[in-house]
């Protein structure tokens, strides 16, 4: 069977428009995307969605449309302005500085911030309407960080991958964006995120766990209901493209110019666009530093340096195009003379087929970002000049220095390293070395196709994984509905925190909010309710007592009826706890937000309000020591949300389950819903009681006790109220048997 086709989508389309006489004609560009994309698209087929990258009015539209096709391209139409404020406005001035850790350079503005959000729903709006079910959708780039999300609110169920080009930095620089949790959690709407280097994965998982508080592994997260990949998948580019090149005439020509321009002396090669992460000003400076402390080499060397102009309305990058051609006039005023120009400036985009010819006539090649997702130009070096070797000086702050071991590493920060980094090039014997060659045949096989294929097949494999076993609750059709509508006589079990109510930071602020008593209030007078809580009774009778509702506490120590009536079902004391205290209280001390919840038998130490990520090191290390410290004992550790309780080893939600079952074993339908991992044994106790007369709801997203779930306690909430209607006068809630106080 021939894969499903793809749906791609960037912010720009591959695609330069022109209007020639009454027509207007898309030329296909040949960037790295465009190479690596074509290769798989020959095998599946792909359509890419994006703006064209200029202001089309509505009456040309459909001519757009029409020439756009022929290419496999559908546009998104942008207004003049909305397209300004989403483009440089948020995406460029914002965001582009900030995800390359330039916290300085990164300007919020709210009403860029609005277009950019604008034109994001504009895509995933493009995207539902174009999109056949199933149908994969491949999103490229931080321009479009909030369409992953948007598409799933839309409804879309198919397989949604995000390739993050450009670096992610650190939490500390990632916190400083006014936006940081809408953008993470639009990006969270995809399946797969994929990433060029570990560095940025690592950096996105503390930033999600300090940010929204979310736990993740090494490759994947919990988000919802779903499991989100994360992918270290490093782009490559097309070696035989570049092959291809050397013979053409233009590469040749460049090759041979160059040559012949600068017999006897070293080419040093930059190539990039004009933009302030590329460390342009502090190549120059190291070879203007090169050039005053080593005489010799005056006259010697030249550096060509190729700015591709970039962004050239922001005014960043305004000024760093003066900065770089006086430093450039400096150098050449110094160490020039009539017949020598140290640096060669180009400030225009250069052919890719001519760069080959300018890489085969490079010794040297400098590539010194300041940060660099990736950067492409250090791997066409090396597929350029192939068997010739050469010498890639390479800093440390490029995504490629992850992949090209035989590359000399610079710090860009560090001038002298570079400047001792290019006298190395100059003065070593030109020619292949065996770091050289390694990264010859590395660039050779991991191609940008290579790269398409990986992205995709996780993608495909990972929502396979994810083949929903649990769906979304919803009262009124379906299953649930059958099962839930035939109950004359129905039990409800309820678990409390996070599943009526939301956390807080402190446990004793999450008091019943005035919608959680009016729907229990309600239910009850519909079904017999219990909430089953891990909570102390008194707190339980506090907040809810005045319902006409049963309730557990500390996990199933005793029973409330709906009269109100305590029973002991486990006769525990707390004395037992008194030898781990210390050890809680020293975890306190230790741990700063942390706080213990001492009940009648047992003890709960809290970290919600720590910081997440020491928080969670510290659980681990407590973990460790409560395991030795109660071995033995009649009490065991849970691990919950945020939280580390010490209990008795049969006070669990299971056994009081099944003993309320037992009392309301008159009951046709059991409803149960729960968020932690406690109200697992409750799920599977009411489960094991008989599928088809049960629903059980998993509030937070898909749980495999569960067989159906909830985003939030809010939804539950929203779905309980229905079931009041849905049993609205036909049920008679007094069922059950008196408990005997045994
Ligand atoms: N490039 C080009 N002409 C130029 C300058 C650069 O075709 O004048 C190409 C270069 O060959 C490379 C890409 O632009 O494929 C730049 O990619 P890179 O990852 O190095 O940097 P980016 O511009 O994406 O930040």
């Amino acid at each position: 069977m021939s894969s499903p086709k793809l749906i791609v989508a960037s912010a720009r389309l591959p695609v330069t428009m022109a209007r020639k006489l009454e027509r207007w004609v898309a030329t296909p560009s040949n960037g790295g995307l465009v190479t690596a994309l074509k290769s798989v698209a020959d095998e599946r087929g792909f359509r890419w969605l994006g703006w064209p990258g200029t202001n089309v009015v509505e009456s040309e539209r459909e001519a757009v449309t029409a020439a756009l096709r022929e290419h496999g391209s559908e546009p998104v139409f942008l207004g003049k302005a909305e397209a300004e404020g989403f483009y440089e406005g948020f995406s460029n001035r914002v965001l582009w500085p900030l995800l390359h850790g330039m916290v300085e350079r990164s300007h919020f503005s709210p009403s860029a911030w609005r277009n950019y959000c604008r034109v994001n729903e504009k895509f995933a709006d493009a995207i539902v309407a174009s999109a056949d079910p199933g149908e994969p959708i491949w999103i490229h780039d931080y321009q479009l960080a909030l369409l992953p999300e948007m598409l799933r609110k839309r409804g879309v169920r198919s397989p949604i991958g995000f390739f993050l080009h450009i670096p992610f930095p650190s939490f500390e620089v990632y916190r400083t964006l006014a936006v940081r949790e809408d953008i993470l959690r639009g990006l969270l709407g995809a399946d797969v995120i994929g990433f060029h280097a570990y560095e940025y994965v690592s950096h996105f998982r503390t930033t999600c766990l300090k940010v929204l508080g979310i736990e993740s592994e090494v490759d994947e997260l919990r988000f919802g209901a779903r499991t989100v990949n994360l992918g270290v998948i490093p782009i490559g580019i097309d070696p035989l493209l570049i092959d291809e090149m050397k013979g053409h005439e233009d590469a040749i020509a460049e090759r041979h110019g160059i040559q012949n321009a600068n017999q006897g002396k070293k080419v040093m090669l930059g190539v990039d666009r004009l933009d302030y992460t590329k460390g342009i000003p502090e190549k120059l400076l190291a070879f203007e530093e090169l050039l005053r402390t080593q005489p010799k080499w005056r006259g010697k060397v030249v550096l060509i340096q190729v700015a591709a102009p970039s962004r050239e309305a922001v005014a960043d990058y305004q000024n760093l195009k003066r900065h770089v051609e006086e430093l450039v006039g400096r150098i050449n005023g110094q160490y020039g003379s009539p017949t020598h120009t140290p640096v060669v400036y180009i400030n225009k985009s250069v052919s890719r087929t001519r760069l080959v010819g300018m890489y085969q006539a490079a010794d040297i090649a400098l590539v010194t970002p300041l940060r660099d997702g990736m950067n492409l130009v250090a791997l066409e070096y090396v597929a350029a000049r192939g068997e010739m070797g050469g010498c890639l000086v390479l800093s440390e702050f490029a995504g490629s220095a992850h992949l090209l071991s035989g590359a000399r590493l610079i710090s860009p920060y560090n001038q002298e390293d570079l400047c001792a980094a290019m006298l190395e090039g100059l003065t070593s014997e030109p020619g292949m070395d065996a770091g050289f060659a390694h990264m010859v045949s590395f660039v050779g096989e991991n191609t940008a196709k290579l790269w398409a294929q990986k992205f995709l097949s996780r993608l495909e494999s990972h929502t396979e994984d994810e083949a929903v076993l649990a769906v979304p609750l919803d009262v009124s059709s379906g299953k649930a509905r059958d099962r839930l509508e035939s109950a004359r006589q129905p039990l409800v079990l309820l678990d409390y925190d996070g599943t009526l109510r939301r956390y807080e930071s402190q446990p004793m602020q999450a008091k019943p909010t005035a919608e959680v008593l009016r729907v229990l209030r309600a239910l009850s007078a519909q079904a017999v309710v219990y909430v089953v809580s891990g909570r102390q009774a008194d707190v339980m009778d506090r907040w809810l007592g005045d319902l006409p509702i049963g309730m557990v506490c500390e996990h199933g120590l005793a029973i409330r009826d709906r009269d109100g009536e305590w029973t002991q079902r486990l006769n525990v004391s707390g004395a037992g706890l008194k030898p781990i205290e210390p050890i809680l209280e020293e975890f306190v001390q230790r741990t700063p937000g942390s706080l213990l919840e001492k009940k009648s038998a047992s003890i709960a130490w809290h970290y919600r309000a720590s910081d997440p990520e020491y928080g969670t090191f510290q659980a681990h290390q407590l973990l460790g020591v409560l395991e030795d410290a109660l071995n033995g004992s009649q009490f065991n550790v849970l691990r919950g949300r945020r939280v580390i309780e010490v209990r008795h080893v049969n006070a669990t939600k299971g056994d009081a389950t099944a003993e309320l079952l037992r009392l309301h074993s008159d009951a046709d339908v059991v409803f149960a819903a729960g968020d932690d991992r406690t109200d697992e044994e409750m799920m599977e106790v009411v489960a094991r009681s008989g599928g088809e007369r049960t629903v059980t709801c998993w509030v937070g997203g898909q749980n495999a006790s569960a067989e159906y779930w909830v985003e939030e306690p809010e939804q539950l909430l929203a779905e309980l109220t229905e079931l009041c209607a849905l049993w609205g006068g036909r049920v008679s809630p007094a069922h059950g048997k008196k408990r005997s106080s045994d």
